[in-house]
């Protein structure tokens, strides 16, 4: 533990607090640094450190948190992870991910178990060891590792991990860590200045913890002239070309090019002592592809019950983006509030898509939307929980009584969404979900076949509940039919309606996997039959 063998010293870090405000685009910037590396060859990894005192992100509420992003091992964490992997188009894993209460947990256990030897377990050196070793691990095998901490510097909370980052220079060597601080800087409308001072007290608490940043990152709104530069330069001692000036970009893809363009590219080159110039090819298209006027305009309505906070469907919201700028088309987002939802508001978009959700509020909406979507032939794509209202809806239709998800009716006389045998009675735990990674294979010749263009896929998952193939003919009879499966074939993972150009669901999170400019093919499909 703690040893640096020379081959890893050569390895950098790269820090990146936060200071003044927490939501200014830290984990954006943390993102679009390392897509910067990667477009000079550079082989980069990425971390999210969180101080909070969850195990996970997985009992979180996604209306006040936003998404959880669910990994391929199955690590349930925060959306953080989701643009880390949108950016650098890596496929992270539970290591990607630290949090004090899982850090805690596994040191308390340790402590029970009798591991410390009699000794006195502390926040230092016990907690902040186990930060540093979380940081190691994460960083196997890289070049260049990127660790954001969550929160601002100050916060009583996040203190280990300050200290944590100071102690890791002693591992590693001060030379092979770079200290990236990201500020807030205002604008007062009233006096029509940029006010430098919450930065420069962010700056001072920083050098309070025993870090000296190596560069920092000044966020504004607008604009700021170059004094502003100078005087958080004067004040932090940090160097003058190493306080780079980060306006709002007018789309976060925009903010790997407008880095690459910024100071921070030197910074950068000076730090892993690469000289190339970054080949932004892939954000330059992405970005040409986004600014585009498109012809066409669809309007997907999003069947949702947190209607106010684009976070809690973030991936799904820039999927269906993404396959927009693929087909040359722009996509509205037309919220669709599940709980007041009517054919009228079903009616007046092109597609209708149910994304996936717990507990029972908005259920009967959501329902309606796949019914609507079966009988008037409206293309329809259901994530998880859509496609789990979709079987309910086709076996209403096919005349059985009641038929529903035990989640939602536990007394169901038709439980066409149940708990499958062995997982019963163990609801409540958290410990039965189906999470990450699993295998489906498609039916020859089927919608969602065609649209993958293979019948082998694998798909995240993050679900409890599973379809009854007990009731298969019945669901046949509503409108639709099963035409992916586990390859066991015991769980049913696609389906899709027999009469309709597009009614495509899945019981995973396609959404996960899409990148902006590689959009998911579910999506790709929803969008192109929206178009029709
Ligand atoms: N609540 C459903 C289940 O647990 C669906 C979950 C989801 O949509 N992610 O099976």
């Amino acid at each position: 533990m703690g040893e640096t063998t020379p081959m890893e010293a050569k390895q950098k870090f790269i820090f990146v607090t936060g200071g003044v405000l927490s939501g200014v685009g830290k984990g954006i910037t943390a993102a679009s640094i390392g897509a910067v590396l990667q477009a000079k060859g550079v082989n980069v990894s990425i971390q999210k450190c969180d101080p909070y005192l969850n195990v996970d992100a997985g009992l979180l509420n996604p209306a006040e948190h936003g998404e959880c992003f669910v990994t391929i091992d199955g690590a349930e964490t925060d959306l953080d992870l989701g643009h880390y992997e949108r950016f650098l188009d890596l496929e992270l894993t539970q290591k990607n991910a630290t949090l004090s209460g899982r850090l805690l947990q596994n040191l308390i256990a340790d402590e029970r178990a009798g591991k410390f030897g009699g000794k006195t377990v502390q926040l230092v050196p016990h907690l902040t060891g186990a930060i540093q070793d979380a940081i190691q691990l994460a960083a196997d095998g890289s070049d260049v590792h990127i660790v954001e901490i969550g929160g601002t510097v100050g916060d009583y909370e996040g203190l280990s991990f300050v200290e944590a980052i100071r102690e890791f220079a002693g591992r590693v060597g001060r030379e092979n860590c770079l200290y990236v601080h990201v500020v807030y800087v205002p604008f007062i409308g009233t006096s029509k200045e940029f006010k430098t001072k919450p930065a420069q007290n962010a700056l001072n608490d920083l050098r309070g913890f025993g870090i000296v940043p190596d560069c920092v990152v000044v966020r504004t709104d607008d604009p700021a002239p170059e004094g502003v530069a100078r005087k958080i330069a004067l004040f932090s001692g940090v160097r003058e070309d190493a306080v780079i000036m980060l306006a709002n970009a007018k789309t976060v893809f925009e903010v790997p090019l407008t880095i690459a363009a910024s100071g921070i590219n030197d910074v950068l080159s000076r730090f892993t002592c690469n000289e190339k110039t970054p080949d932004l090819t892939k954000w330059k298209d992405i970005v040409t592809a986004q600014m585009k006027d498109h012809d066409q305009t669809v309007r997907v309505g999003m069947v949702a019950k947190y209607m106010d906070n684009e976070d809690t469907y973030i991936s799904v919201l820039e999927s269906l983006k993404a396959a927009g700028w693929q087909e040359d088309t722009a996509v509205e987002i037309v919220w669709i509030n599940a709980e007041t939802a009517t054919d009228e508001d079903f009616a007046a978009v092109d597609a209708l898509l149910v994304p996936g959700g717990f507990g029972e509020r908005g259920v009967p909406g959501k329902i309606a939307a796949a019914t609507y979507a079966l009988e008037h032939k409206k293309p329809y794509l259901g994530l998880c929980l859509g496609l789990q209202v979709a079987v309910i809806a086709a076996a209403r239709r096919a005349g059985l009584e009641g038929a529903h998800s035990t989640e939602f009716d536990p007394n169901t006389p038709n439980n066409v969404v149940y708990i499958m045998e062995g997982q019963q009675g163990k609801e409540s735990t958290g410990g039965t979900l189906r999470l990450g990674n699993y295998d489906a294979v498609l039916k020859d010749g089927s919608k969602v076949a065609e649209t993958y263009g293979t019948t082998d896929v694998t798909e995240r998952h993050r679900h409890r509940y599973e379809v009854n193939q007990k009731f298969t003919t019945d669901i046949e009879k509503g409108g639709l039919t099963i035409s992916g499966t586990s390859p066991d074939g015991k769980l049913v993972e696609f389906i899709e309606a027999t009469d309709n150009p597009y009614f495509v669901a899945t019981q995973a999170h396609p959404e996960l996997k899409s990148r902006p400019n590689r959009p998911h093919p579910l999506f790709v499909g929803l969008v192109k039959a929206a178009k029709q």
